[in-house]
């Protein structure tokens, strides 16, 4: 038996093409040919059980060697081999019609392409110039079979030199691919898709140190574990296997996991893997794609999404199932069936394992809700079903560390939070340190304030307010209090418009210029204990800034500048105060100014009457002249008012000191106006 034959291609030659397409995934090779190994000592396992083969199995083994002279490398099994026929049938005849139309198709999904007609042991050919074969089949009497192919479609088919039973798949490799032929390079390539294969590879020998070198030993050195925790049973597992498991997926990691979820479906789909909540302490740390995909223990790859729900991919683990299509695109792995239900099926895993945990651990949920807060509400915000699940143990914490369910919250505020249109209001901070006055303000009066400074909590507050009925959320300084949770009707501002434009320009005096920040003065009646002087920033604009800076496509909001109210309180002394000294000093000053004003003003509305009165054609050029000169006039007045009521501000120390203590309570004042702020509340100590 000797031939020389064409490989049954219908396109021309899949060579280039081979190496053209999956070049990027070149280190494929090696899972495929050591896979093609573990399947057929699998097989001759099979074979044996069943009662087909009747001879030794002895140890059923994967080698893989590589001699760095002859620039091969070596994947051997003592497996079910080949015959000469199998060899004709298996790997010359590649079913592959329509070879063109399909890399076409999927031109840009490697792994699609690879698999899907089975081309994996062709992959061989993405690092060799040559590649062999010499088999010798576990059938009675069979012949060893050697197969030659130099990266084209012509092959050579000959007796071969095997006198055991297997396969050695030799692998001349090119020049181009010289960088596997490393002990390390294999080393790591195995480690990575073949280390939980369920037959032992060997590679090389054990090391051990001596005088001053790493030696080989005379033991093999396995490279995989071929029982891997998640192919065993649940109840063979203690919490220190599960630990133990979880840092031979991730050497690199020092913290444990939180907790696991041990999946183990035959029916109606099969799936088995261990899924591990992460400790995180920030949001820097969170690391998609850490999950690795298995099939039948043969790694695939890391990126999960579209397996799992996209809020998932930051759990940690290993999922292993022969019923996720794994030659297809991405894309439509999404919409199969199939993959849905995996998809839903781990969703739901994962819900009920945290529901579990918290009905039958709080204190320990609770100790841990650090770090599962952010599963928890990327779930409830991506998932509807999800939400349902969770909003049972989504937790919600105050200043003092305590946490409440949704429900739980509401029991403790609804009877003093509510407000008096039958609102529940709950208050919220994000930075303890700068809301501090607003927090005590809120504290003083009863009310529960919530910590809301975590990566989510912005979205997770408007989801909140669009479930739960009359319930809004509001920041602690994002009002004065009597206005957070408004309980009666507001107490009058008790003061004219004129002393309120007057108190106005002397506080704009000496509220700081920025860019990209607004200050806008405002007046309440908060009562004489209160603070004089507030500020705060309206929750709707804050709320909309804050979003704009989590995602793209809401740069409208993002450009706006900040907005800022300062709060004049009209019933504190000190501003009383100011008020009087401004009537002795200022409007004497003023002399006839305002009188010359309030003339000015009716001027210029009896001539904008008039001219509202008539339609647009038919107000003449001079009447529109004339108004235009009478508002300027008005103007020019209303800026001497306001340069002496300025003036004022800025020669007043009161007003600068009220400026900036109410800056400094809302965390504003820094750098410079802070250094100001000292030096002047020293002078006038
Ligand atoms: P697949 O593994 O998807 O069937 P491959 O291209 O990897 O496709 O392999 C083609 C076929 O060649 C296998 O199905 C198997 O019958 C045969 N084969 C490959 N490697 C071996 C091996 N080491 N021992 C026995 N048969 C093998
Ligand atoms: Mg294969």
């Amino acid at each position: 038996m000797s031939k020389q034959g064409k490989i049954g291609v219908t396109s021309e030659n899949i060579f280039p093409v081979i190496k053209k397409f999956l070049y990027s995934e070149h280190d494929i090779f090696l899972r495929e040919l050591v896979s093609n190994a573990v399947d057929a000592s699998q097989k001759l396992r099979a074979l044996a059980s069943a009662g087909e083969y009747k001879g030794e199995l002895g140890e059923l083994q994967v080698r893989v060697s590589f001699d760095p002279e002859a620039k091969t490398i070596t994947i051997s099994d003592s497996g079910i081999g080949m015959t000469a026929e199998e060899v004709e049938k298996y790997i010359n005849q590649i079913a592959f019609s329509g070879a063109e139309e399909f890399l076409d198709k999927y031109k840009d999904d490697k792994v699609a392409i690879i698999g899907h007609f089975g081309l994996g042991f062709y992959s061989s050919f993405m690092v060799s110039s040559r590649v062999e074969i010499q088999t010798k089949s576990y059938k009675e009497g069979a012949e060893a079979v050697h197969w030659s192919c130099e990266g084209n479609p012509e092959y050579i088919l000959e007796p071969g030199s095997r006198s055991e039973r297997g396969t050695d798949i030799i692998l001349h490799i090119d020049s181009e691919s010289e960088e596997f032929l490393s002990k390390d390079r294999l080393t790591a390539l195995l480690n990575k898709y073949c280390k939980f294969l369920p037959i032992p590879i060997i590679f090389g020998k054990k090391q051990e140190w001596k005088d001053g070198a790493y030696v080989d030993t005379d033991q093999d050195n396995q490279i995989n574990d071929i029982h891997p925790a998640w192919t065993k049973k649940p109840s063979e597992l203690t919490k220190e296997d599960y630990i133990a498991f979880y840092h031979q997926l991730y050497p690199q990691t020092m913290e444990e996991p939180l907790f696991w979820i041990h999946l183990n479906v035959d029916y109606p789909f099969n799936l088995t893997g261990i899924l591990y909540f992460p400790k995180v302490k920030n949001q820097m740390e969170l690391q998609r794609n850490k999950i690795q995909l298995y099939a039948n223990q043969v790694f695939v790859t890391e990126e999960v999404e579209g397996i799992v729900p996209e809020y998932l991919t930051l759990l940690h683990g290993v999922l292993d199932s022969p019923d996720i299509p794994l030659n297809v695109s991405r894309s439509y792995l999404q919409s199969d069936a199939q993959v849905k239900k995996i998809s839903n099926h781990i969703a739901k895993k994962v819900a009920d394992k945290l529901d579990e945990l918290f009905r039958n651990e709080r204190s320990l949920f609770e100790e841990k809700w650090e770090s599962l807060k952010v599963f928890v509400q990327y779930g409830m915000l991506s998932d509807e079903k999800f939400y349902e699940r969770a909003a049972k143990f989504n937790l919600l914490t105050d200043l003092e560390g305590k946490l409440y369910t949704i429900e739980e919250y509401r029991t403790l505020t609804e009877s003093s939070q509510t407000d008096k249109d039958g609102q529940l209001v709950w208050l919220y901070a994000n930075d303890k340190e700068t809301q501090y006055s607003a927090i005590e303000r809120a504290t003083a009066k009863g009310y529960s304030v919530l910590l809301m400074d975590g990566p989510l909590d912005v979205h997770a507050i408007s989801q909140l307010e669009q479930k739960l009925e009359k319930t809004r959320f509001v920041r602690v300084d994002s009002d004065s209090i009597d206005k957070l949770i408004a309980k009666d009707e507001q107490r009058e501002v008790s003061l004219s418009s004129e002393e309120q434009q007057a108190l106005s320009q002397i506080f704009q005096a000496r509220l700081p210029r920025e860019e990209k920040r607004n200050y806008h003065v405002t007046f309440e009646a908060l009562g004489e204990d209160a603070d004089a002087v507030l500020i705060t920033q309206g929750e709707f604009m804050r709320r909309m800034q804050e979003m704009a800076r989590l995602q793209p496509g809401m740069n409208f909001y993002g450009e706006l500048p900040e907005g800022y109210n300062v709060v004049l309180n009209s019933d504190h002394a000190l501003i009383k105060r100011l008020l009087s000294e401004e009537q002795t000093s200022v409007e004497p000053k003023l002399g006839t100014l305002r009188e010359e004003l309030k003339a000015q003003t009716e001027l210029v509305e009896a001539a904008r009457t008039v001219q509202n009165a008539k339609k647009a054609d038919e107000v003449t050029a001079a009447e529109r002249e004339e108004l235009e000169s009478l508002s300027y006039k008005q103007a020019e007045l209303e800026g001497k008012i306001n340069s002496e009521l300025q003036r004022f501000g800025q020669e007043t120390a009161l007003v600068g000191q009220l400026v900036d203590l109410a800056l400094l309570g809302s965390g504003l004042l820094k750098g410079e106006a802070l250094a100001r702020f000292i030096r002047r509340s020293q002078e006038l100590l």
